[in-house]
């Protein structure tokens, strides 16, 4: 069932223009973390959601296709109305999708450089757009949580951010994390493989035994999975320049590839030719 999720976000990032039947076997399934912190699942990028009777905490909005199953799902959970905050960890269409018809009319927060962005996208419903926006931090209460927004320098994109829970002891990294398999870096959207490094590292020293992670894509993890993907950064970093020190042709490196060591972490989306391709390519020095 896992593979055939996955099977269909990697379709559905990698396929345009977008088919609503694509969306017709998803489900919306909701993983506990406190009593009224819940991680949830369907296509596209994970959301978090606070459900607090008629206040409704939701970070990311996956697909408008997706609206609807989203929207049942809260109220299978017992939230008493829609959502009544909408967060955005970044600007990716898997992440705000539904924002119109989830959100319309109710406080959307994003930093400031997603609002730039989505508001040039003339396909984006105007509804949709964030409300709220921020430069560097932003705290909200809600359900006796706090919530603490943290924007990170350019990395997947140049507006991501990390969503604390912190009385749970849980963060929502956006796609600061791809769990498992290899990250996009969105380097036509400000993105920068030095940045993606550089912050992952900083964000393994805001964590302890007992954060749970929760990705943009792959599982719910912890400080272990976030030191898993930084190691193969880091090593796979260090091949790429190897290849190109000596002198080995973007071509050629791919030909070359990065070994069995870190086959399990290709996938449709970012394949391994894709990965070495994009650290072939970063300004790492
Ligand atoms: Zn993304």
């Amino acid at each position: 069932m896992k593979l055939q999720l996955f099977t269909t976000l990697a379709l559905l990032l990698a396929v345009a223009p977008l088919q609503a039947d694509r969306f017709k076997e998803v489900q919306v399934q909701d993983t506990k973390l406190t009593e009224n912190l819940y991680m949830l699942t369907g296509a596209g990028g994970n959301m978090a959601t606070i459900i607090a009777g008629d206040k409704v905490l939701l970070v990311d909005s996956q697909y408008a296709e997706l609206a609807d199953k989203i929207k049942a799902k809260l109220g299978e959970l017992g939230a008493t109305s829609g959502v009544t905050t909408l967060v955005n960890t970044h600007l990716h269409g898997d992440h705000v999708g539904g924002n119109s018809q989830l959100a319309a009319g109710v406080d959307i927060i994003a930093h400031h450089n997603v609002l730039s962005r989505l508001t040039q996208d003339s396909q984006f419903p105007r509804n949709g757009l964030p409300t709220i926006t921020f430069k560097e931090q932003l705290k909200l209460r809600l359900g006796g949580q706090t919530i603490r927004l943290d924007y990170l320098p350019p990395s997947h994109t140049d507006g991501d951010i990390v969503v604390w829970f912190e009385e749970a002891n849980v963060v929502h990294f956006g796609d600061l994390l791809f769990e498992g398999r290899f990250p996009f870096i969105d380097t036509n959207n400000g993105g920068s493989v030095k940045g993606y490094i550089d912050n992952t590292r900083q964000l393994m020293g805001m964590l302890n035994q007992q954060t749970r992670v929760i990705p943009g894509h792959g599982q719910l993890t912890d400080k272990a999975g976030v030191q898993r993907s930084l190691d193969m950064m880091q090593a796979t970093l260090a091949i790429v320049q190897g290849y190109k020190a000596a002198g080995m042709t973007e071509q050629q490196a791919v030909e070359k590839g990065l070994g069995e060591q870190w086959k399990s972490w290709h996938w449709n989306f970012i394949t391994e030719e894709r990965w070495i391709k994009t650290l072939y390519r970063a300004d790492v020095n």
